[in-house]
């Protein structure tokens, strides 16, 4: 682990260097280009004069092999699970999820939240999932204080971040507070993640009403006689609820 740690460490260094010296188009590469990446980025230090040319090919070469090693080791960060969990607990950064609950006792399933469905299918959705707070699209990189533990819930209720659309949104707020006894809808359940980690986000991860961030989250409505829309939705723990 410690040895993991080093290398991401110098990963990230070298990262912010390759990324100081390498035009857009290396970044947004695919396989399927005429031009390999590493040619992408010579001609770039080429045509910018960012170094001696005799250095351009060797340069050139480390940077594409830089790219190549984020690349794989964002895909590998599972590896961080048990380092997160020893440095964080074992919650959920979002909505606090206790993951060490057995998934019959954890509080959104006792109380069968209308409003956070997390507990249709919880040895899913609250399992520990290794996200990256900066996303990868954005080019959050691997290093660890880019990474926390979410629940899957909450994971797939990020998302990458791409607004909810307001069809969505207005989807939800007719269908909840859900009631039903069957399973509801899977187009329920994804807006029902996205919307609790929406609000959550924007609160900053705590209850609305006492700031607190030692239980489990999850939201209800501000004004009791409007609808369930992002605008008139607000975080609040189990203990306040
Ligand atoms: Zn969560
Ligand atoms: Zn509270």
């Amino acid at each position: 682990m410690a040895n993991e740690l080093e290398d991401q460490a110098d990963l990230a260094v070298r990262l912010r260097v390759a990324l100081s010296l390498c035009p857009a188009d290396a970044l947004t590469h695919r396989r399927s280009d005429r031009v390999s990446r590493r040619e992408k980025i010579e001609r770039h230090l080429l045509a910018e004069a960012l170094v001696p040319d005799e250095f351009v090919d060797l340069l050139a070469e480390a940077v594409d092999r830089t790219l190549d090693a984020w690349q794989v080791q964002r895909e590998n960060v599972a590896n961080f699970r048990e380092y997160l969990l020893e440095r964080d607990g074992s919650r959920c950064g979002s909505c606090r999820v206790d993951f060490s609950q057995a998934t019959d006792e954890v509080d959104s399933v006792r109380l069968r939240d209308p409003f956070k469905l997390a507990w249709v299918d919880p040895s899913r959705h609250l399992q520990a999932t290794v996200d990256h707070r900066e996303p990868v699209s954005k080019f959050g990189t691997n290093e660890v204080d880019n990474l926390w533990l979410l629940c899957r819930f909450c994971n797939e209720g990020k998302g990458d971040g791409s607004p909810i659309l307001l069809k969505h949104e207005l989807d939800y707020a007719a269908d909840l507070p859900w009631a039903g006894s069957v399973n509801p809808a899977a187009n329920l359940l994804a807006h029902s993640s996205r919307i609790t980690y929406r609000v959550l986000a924007r609160q900053n991860f705590e209850c609305g009403r006492c700031g607190g961030r030692d239980h489990e989250l999850t939201v209800r409505k501000e004004r009791e006689s409007g609808l369930a829309v992002l605008s008139n939705l607000t975080s609040v723990c189990v203990e306040c609820l």
